[in-house]
């Protein structure tokens, strides 16, 4: 009824207008191609209905005492000259994930190696300096110093605003859900678990300590992950150590968190890169798998523990479709853990390794390349500055 009126008045004052002036009714008339012109522009033009992140992950984060001592300053410790060469791989994704492989102690407590690992808080600070958003602290030793290592450990993420996954300082923080809110409107849950601690027993009681790998505990958290989050992201420490290939387990486990509906996988624990793949779900969704990202910056020596990565991949997200989500695009920047006699660690992109770094780096460089990449041919490698 509204409408009908305003359209009458509209139609009688054009009429009283082009009868009076006829200059009156030229302008009238531009007016009113203006605004047929805008909103026909308006009509066409594609309202953006798609939004994007990006995804970016590493693996283990693994402090030996070479490392540490090699960070060692008058006051304290600095790891980020470690990162420096890798820092805008991190920074730019709009959220990355690390694997904490080591508790960050912090004061009151040694600093210590394998096979009891207890690291400087100054990795978190570290990590948190170059871009990185959430770590998983749900590993074998995750319990390498107890509860207190823990506590500390979570009290210092806390402090520098550092999502953490996996391991909680009591049973409210393990009900939790972990959601990372984008600006771009696009949720990211993170959800991390553990196929043990070591032989250490989670004191009883304190199931909160750390999430072992348990299906029925996982499908519970997945379930409500997926019912409140757009994406989410399930990190997992699993698989054989220095298998280059995954495991039976590592495969039996993806299948069941794709059945379950998870996005991506972020698998560590083997400290050796194994390829990349897409997992089909029970629905037909697709979920992405980095079966293990390898070791990120670490002490190890061995020349297949010296690599990992950084994964990065696109999430879009289309409102109008129900909010539909998909992971696409997987990048990888393949890393290189370099050291000069336990001195000057560094962790650098492997595309820009020169000989005197790595002898024959351009051949190793393809290699990893190859094998990273043999079951997803469409992985794109990262070879920008
Ligand atoms: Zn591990």
């Amino acid at each position: 009824m509204k409408r009908t009126s305003l359209l009458l008045g509209v139609v009688c004052i054009f009429l009283v207008t082009a009868c009076t002036n006829q200059d009156d009714t030229l302008e009238y008339d531009k007016e009113m191609k203006r605004h047929s012109l805008i909103s026909s522009a308006y009509e066409e033009k594609d309202v953006p209905t798609k939004k994007q992140i990006t995804l970016a992950a590493v693996g283990d984060m693994l402090i030996h005492d070479r490392v540490y001592r090699d960070a060692q300053t008058e006051d304290g410790y600095d790891f980020k000259p470690m990162l420096k060469e890798v820092k805008p791989y991190l920074d730019h994704p709009t959220v990355t994930f690390a694997n904490q492989e080591t508790m960050i102690g912090g004061d009151g407590l040694p600093v210590a190696s394998y096979p009891s690992f207890n690291s400087p808080v100054e990795v978190g600070d570290a990590l948190k300096h170059m871009g990185v958003d959430v770590v998983s602290i749900a590993n074998n030793h995750t319990l390498d110093h107890g509860e207190v290592a823990i506590q500390h450990a979570t009290r210092h993420w806390n402090e520098i605003d550092m999502m953490y996954v996996g391991a909680h300082k009591d049973k409210k923080d393990r009900n939790e859900l972990r959601i990372y809110n984008t600006e771009e409107g696009i949720s990211v849950a993170f959800l991390a678990y553990t196929y043990g601690t070591n032989g250490i027993p989670v004191p009883d009681g304190k199931d909160y300590l750390v999430n072992l790998i348990n299906r029925k505990q996982m499908k519970q958290d997945i379930a409500e992950a997926t019912e409140r989050a757009d994406v989410v992201v399930l990190s997992l420490h699993f698989g054989k150590e220095y298998k280059r290939m995954p495991s039976k387990e590592q495969k039996s486990l993806a299948q069941f968190a794709a059945d379950q509906g998870v996005d991506v996988i972020l698998g560590h624990h083997p400290h050796v890169l194994q390829p990349v793949d897409w997992v089909e779900g029970a629905e037909g969704n697709k979920t992405f798998v980095a079966y293990s990202l390898g070791n990120f910056l670490s002490g190890q020596y061995d020349h297949y523990r010296r690599i990992g990565g950084v994964l990065q991949l696109t999430i879009v997200k289309d409102e109008q479709d129900q909010g539909v989500v998909e992971v696409t695009s997987p990048k990888f920047l393949p890393t290189y853990v370099k050291d000069d006699q336990e001195n000057d660690y560094r962790v650098l992109p492997m595309f820009s390794l020169s000989n005197d770094i790595l002898p024959d780096a351009k051949e190793h460089y393809e290699k990893i390349k190859n094998h990273i990449a043999q079951w997803t041919p469409e992985l794109e490698f990262i070879e920008e500055k």
